[in-house]
């Protein structure tokens, strides 16, 4: 056994110091290539580029993470408003960030962020570590975010890693090591942080990361505009659309959500998720989870029986929606009915008018419905 990890060890060196001898002249154009692009001719404009505010950073590169540059925008600009400094965030309640955060989607990030700024306050003294390994202790900061706020910060020389720098990386070198397996991710993160320029870490974050957006793009890369075209393995060989390789298929759960949407007079009931599940935190309709759509027949489960306890209700719709989660696909069916006595509401449930909804934080999926007009509401 032992001499079989020894073997393996040994042929993991060997790839290495063999990829390291022929990749050496295209590494020492890479960084230079690329710097010279991003000072002449990237003229990507965003609002959180170029700043140097730990905090302001960190908002970014949160409200960034599984969200696209356009969709992202008017939230950073939102909590920077309602919150310009880290001390404003810490001492915000927890309803006004949820409310703020509001059709973003993976909401722990919008708890890590509170979680993370009232720990920086009380135990920091309201200051951003200067280190990268003191960063990722922080909760919600993994390595791409340590090493934003590391570079742009504090021009410490660490690279960051995400979707569009390893397609740039296995692109531009031809590597077709797969990009999601820990042998894949160690390689080419290792790779970035020997390509990082020791003189402007942050240039070199924000560009190659802005040429992997803008010009290396996942499909129809311009390579015709490409400043790194003429070192790019990929280019070379034609073969720029089959890189990066993955092997892994996700494998995306099927989820069939029943929500009773009960009017009484002009006011609605409402829930708030507390499992450890999607969305914990925020409102919902009362909920039947089950393994297949159902019909009006839910409407007589035991679990609303406290909502709709006998025929003084009449069913107005049902109708149904679908959200597509990175690892879940949502089915909801709304059924919406009114009913001419007050529900009796358990002691998770409230009781909301209809004015008021607007206080409340609920999922993508909910506000699609309050708002095309079938909720009658937003
Ligand atoms: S030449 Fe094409 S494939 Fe190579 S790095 Fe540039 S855009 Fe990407």
């Amino acid at each position: 056994m032992k001499k079989l990890i020894a073997r393996v060890k040994q042929r993991r060196k060997n790839w290495e110091v063999c990829l390291r001898n022929m990749d050496l002249k295209r590494k020492k154009a890479f960084t230079k290539l690329l710097l010279e692009w991003h000072r002449n001719e990237n003229h990507r404009v965003m609002p959180w580029k170029g700043i140097r505010d730990p905090y302001r950073i960190w908002l970014a590169e949160t409200i960034l993470q599984q969200t696209r540059v356009e969709q992202g925008w008017a939230y950073y600009e939102r909590f920077v408003q309602a919150f310009p400094t880290l001390a404003d965030l810490a001492v915000a309640p927890e309803e006004h960030i949820f409310r703020l955060w509001q059709g973003l989607g993976y909401y722990n990030r919008c708890r890590n962020l509170l979680h993370t700024a009232r720990e920086l306050v009380s135990h920091h003294g309201g200051l951003f570590p200067r280190s990268y390994e003191q960063l990722l202790t922080l909760k919600g900061i993994g390595p791409y975010t340590a090493a934003a706020i590391a570079s742009f910060a504090f021009d410490l020389p660490h690279a960051v890693v995400d979707g569009n720098v390893l397609r740039v990386l296995s692109r531009y070198f031809g590597w077709e090591q797969p990009i999601d397996t820990s042998e894949g991710k160690r390689l080419y993160s290792s790779l970035a942080n020997e390509l990082i320029s020791r003189e402007s870490p942050g240039a070199y974050n924000q560009a190659i990361m802005d040429l992997g957006a803008t010009i290396c793009r996942p499909r129809v890369p311009l390579c015709g505009q490409c400043p790194l075209a003429r070192c790019c393995k990929a280019f070379e060989q034609g073969k720029a659309e089959q890189l990066p390789v993955k092997v892994s298929r996700r494998t995306i759960r099927q989820r069939y959500f029943h929500y009773l949407v009960i009017w009484y007079e002009d006011r609605i009931v409402l829930q708030r998720r507390e499992n450890k599940d999607i969305w914990r935190g925020l409102y919902e309709f009362p909920l039947l989870e089950a393994d297949a759509p159902g019909g009006a027949e839910l409407l007589h489960h035991a679990a609303w029986k406290n909502l709709l306890p006998d025929e003084d209700w009449i069913l107005k719709s049902i109708s149904d929606r679908q959200q597509q989660l990175t690892h879940q696909r949502i089915y909801a069916r709304f059924f919406a009915v009114e009913t001419s006595r007050p529900p009796a509401v358990l002691a998770h449930q409230i009781l909301v008018h209809r004015h008021q909804l607007t206080l409340y934080a609920f999922p993508g999926i909910i506000i699609q419905y309050l708002r095309d007009g079938q909720g009658r509401l937003f």
